[in-house]
């Protein structure tokens, strides 16, 4: 899939005075009242981002669910807990070191995946996202992010744990935290044993990176 850039930061949004805050102030702006797709129709909220847009690691992850679209806050629940608890066994922190944003940032009913419509509409948030923000590491979660950014179609477990190049920054698919959750072993091979192995390389060249600032 190709993703054409839309027209839809015409207003303060390009104004180069502005600061890197404002800019990403405006563009959530804009993304809160959106309206670019069906998913505005039974959203509860708009899920934008959490953590720090200066931090070094940007997650990915497919879009919001239940509890998501409810907080209207990223990786919350379960899952959410199970990512900051594997953030957390390499020193960092959500909040600190981590942008956690959404391919689409409304709640697909019943928790479907986005159709390739929605995310296109989608797309250019999460490019000026990412473009604002300082992340140097995209951690891609699950199939969705694979295929909105580097437009790999495989499933994630042919290509987690790979370094990609992308827009200048380092890439790399990892195994979504629900995934996890529902493979709980953490035998040798199994997805956490695999997931640990991923993060360590992360952690590897988190460091390299911060070493070079
Ligand atoms: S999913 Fe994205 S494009 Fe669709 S309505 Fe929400 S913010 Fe707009």
């Amino acid at each position: 899939m190709s993703f054409v850039q839309l027209n839809l930061f015409d207003n303060n949004y390009n104004k180069d005075n502005l600061s890197i805050a404002d800019k990403w102030e405006n563009l959530k702006k804009e993304c809160l009242s959106c309206t670019k797709c069906r998913l505005y129709e039974t959203r509860t909220n708009v899920v934008f981002s959490d953590g720090n847009i200066n931090a070094l690691i940007v997650v990915i992850g497919e879009g919001p669910g239940e509890n998501e679209d409810k907080t209207g806050i990223p990786f919350v629940g379960k899952a959410g807990q199970l990512l900051d608890k594997i953030f957390e066994s390499i020193g960092l922190n959500r909040q600190e070191d981590l942008l956690i944003i959404n391919v689409v940032k409304c709640r697909p009913p019943n928790n479907r995946t986005p159709l390739d419509d929605e995310i296109k509409a989608c797309f250019d948030y999460l490019k000026k996202q990412i473009e604002l923000s300082k992340g140097k590491i995209l951690l891609l979660t699950g199939a969705t992010a694979l295929k909105a950014i580097l437009n790999i179609n495989s499933g994630i477990s042919k290509v987690r744990g790979k370094w990609f190049e992308w827009n200048n920054k380092f890439v790399m698919p990892i195994f979504h935290p629900s995934y996890l959750l529902r493979n709980p072993s953490k035998e040798v091979g199994s997805p956490k044993w695999l997931t640990w192995q991923d993060f360590k390389n992360i952690k590897q060249k988190y460091d390299e990176l911060k070493n070079k600032i």
